[in-house]
């Protein structure tokens, strides 16, 4: 059997519901599916109700970007339950973050002629964590870009004309809140940290280990086989346990399937139960 330890809902910038990505976890034949949204937990409790009912287990966690020179690091905190907590309670103050740093966004956006209003995208957010893919499916409704990628050439990415940042915890606290708060922190998609060497890999993975990071996101769903493979292998030999996902968004990053990715990923059960065992560890 397999899994999928990282998806997105309307909790945040996925397209489906949390019980909607759950669904598709049954109907990939997965026998656990990890919703991790960003900045919230808000659609846990629909995906382990549905998961309940479906018979399927629902891994629950949060996404979390980090700062980091060169790059994006990005934090998957598996297993961390809604409710208080230390790394829960600051959710709040990131997604408090991400509305000044939206409202920056949509300001630039006005600036130069694009005609977006911030309620629309509160209203394409669906309720959720807000995020720049919701401004950037809107400018592809409007017909200002062709497609989610361009927007975020054109407009949303570190080099777009309406970039904005919002602040950001180093990596080595969001591994310690994970940790306090019965969570188990992955670095997601590694290739976004712009690192080019294996030396720099090395130096990256002995840090972070040494800050208490339990696992890598080795089986990404855009990656070929033989790089899931290197990867894991490098992270072993740093003390770090592969994870793995198809980070899917539903439409807002076409081509990705919960379970599947592009068609070839397979994330086996083995990853969780280790997983599973170094929180209980
Ligand atoms: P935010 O969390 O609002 O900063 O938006 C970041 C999210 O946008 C990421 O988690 C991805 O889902 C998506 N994203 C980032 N860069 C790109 C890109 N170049 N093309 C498409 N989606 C992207
Ligand atoms: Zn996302
Ligand atoms: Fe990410
Ligand atoms: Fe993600």
């Amino acid at each position: 059997m397999a899994v999928d330890l990282h998806t997105h809902s309307t909790a945040s910038d996925g397209s489906e519901s949390p019980a909607a990505v759950v669904a598709l976890a049954v109907r990939a034949g997965l026998s656990a599916v990890a919703l991790t949204d960003h900045d919230t937990l808000e659609g846990i409790e629909e995906a382990r109700a549905e998961a309940g009912r479906a018979g399927i287990e629902l891994i629950p966690g949060a996404e979390v970007a980090c700062e980091w020179k060169g790059g994006g690091l990005h934090m998957v905190a598996l297993f961390l339950e809604p409710g208080p907590g230390p790394l829960q309670d600051r959710l709040a103050e990131f997604r408090a973050g991400r509305d000044r740093r939206n409202r920056a966004i949509a300001r630039r956006l006005d600036e130069i002629g694009v005609d977006i209003d911030y309620e629309e995208v509160l209203v394409q957010a669906r309720g959720g964590s807000v995020g720049r893919p919701h401004f950037a499916a809107l400018l592809v409704a409007k017909g200002y870009v062709p497609d989610i990628p361009t927007a975020f050439r054109e407009y949303l990415g570190s080099r777009g004309v309406a970039y904005a940042t919002r602040p950001l915890l180093p990596p080595e606290e969001a591994i310690g809140l994970a940790r306090r708060s019965g969570g188990v922190p992955v670095v997601a998609h590694p290739h976004t940290l712009g690192l080019n060497t294996a030396e720099e890999y090395a130096d990256a993975f002995r840090r972070l280990a040494g800050y208490g990071l339990v696992g890598v996101e080795c089986y990404y769903g855009e990656y070929p086989a033989e790089t899931r493979r290197r990867l894991e292998a490098t992270v072993r030999s740093f003390g770090l346990l592969p994870s793995g996902g198809s980070d899917f968004h539903g439409s807002y990053k076409p081509g990705q399937r919960v379970g599947v990715g592009r068609g070839d990923l397979v994330v086996p059960d083995r990853i969780l139960e280790d997983l599973q065992a170094a929180r209980d560890g």
